[in-house]
């Protein structure tokens, strides 16, 4: 059985309290107020009036150790019970909250960051970036005749698409880019500390990396392919302008015939 600091110090307290009431019996034992055999010393008034206030003492001791034993210390117990379970309740709890709000900010489908994710890092980014003065890219991802995949094979093997999409996207970027799924068979990726150049090469590097991949989803086998936009932070615009600028872009690829980058 674990005790409790509180029930600890309780035991020292009772502890001590027996050690005092033992204390004072000693003396009452020595003066000879206390019928032990052997004490047959005559007792004198002054004797009687000590040990009779000694046994009070004491008594009140033993009365103490007894109130403290059967009705403050179960009273303790309780409490203590009491504490740790809310304490366990709130444990659980604020792990619930967390993997909620982890499971808020999840693509349930790619187990990729999700719009909302999204949303406030681009934030977090340009702030920090807005500091430093460095640059930051975007790149709006969408899958090119997406709805042609679910129409021809089906809903399940265009959540496959999706999955192997996501799964490239992960492996082209690198541990700090923000790669999110915004929606349908829209991705984006935020790419710090990248110039309008190295943005274009990257862009162009995922672009060709999923026309290369070949989707198995029972016994279909599939290729697709996505318009990119991209546009780098002029260091001035709000999160939102800056996305629509690059979504402008992914238009444009649209536009001019799918599977390209426009920047
Ligand atoms: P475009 O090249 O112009 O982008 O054409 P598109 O067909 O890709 O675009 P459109 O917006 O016409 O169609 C998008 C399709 O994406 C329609 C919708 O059924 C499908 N879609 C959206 N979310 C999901 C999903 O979670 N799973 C699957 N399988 N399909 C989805
Ligand atoms: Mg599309
Ligand atoms: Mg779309």
């Amino acid at each position: 059985m674990r005790f409790h600091k509180a029930e600890l110090a309780f035991f020292v307290f009772i502890a001590l309290l027996a050690g005092s009431t033992m204390a004072l019996m000693f003396p009452l034992y020595r003066l000879g107020v206390l019928p032990m055999p052997g004490n047959s010393i005559p007792l004198t008034g002054e004797m009687v009036a000590t040990g009779i206030g000694v046994a009070v003492a004491a008594l009140l001791l033993i009365t103490g150790l007894i109130f403290g034993l059967f009705y403050i210390y179960p009273i303790l117990r309780i409490q203590v019970r009491e504490e740790a379970h809310l304490r366990e309740m709130a444990q659980s709890l604020s792990q619930r909250s967390e993997s909620l709000e982890q499971a808020a900010m999840t693509d349930g489908l790619t187990g990729m960051q999700n719009r909302r994710y999204f949303d406030g890092a681009l934030q977090e980014y340009l702030k920090e970036f807005r500091r430093i003065e460095r640059p930051v890219g975007l790149m709006v991802l969408d899958l090119d005749n997406f709805k042609l995949v679910n129409d021809t094979y089906g809903h399940d093997v265009g959540d496959e698409v999706l999955r192997s999409v996501a799964k490239c996207l992960h492996e082209f970027t690198r541990f700090h880019d923000v790669v999110a799924r915004l929606g349908g068979e829209e991705f984006a990726v935020v790419a710090p500390n990248m110039d309008s150049a190295a943005l274009a090469k990257f862009a162009e590097r995922i672009r060709q990396a999923i026309s290369l991949l070949t989707i198995s989803a029972g016994n279909v086998r599939l290729k697709v392919t996505m318009s990119i936009g991209v546009a780098v932070w002029n260091g001035r615009e709000e999160a939102s302008e800056f996305y629509r600028r690059a979504d402008r872009m992914l238009y444009r690829a649209k536009r001019e015939g799918r599977n390209r980058v426009c920047a």
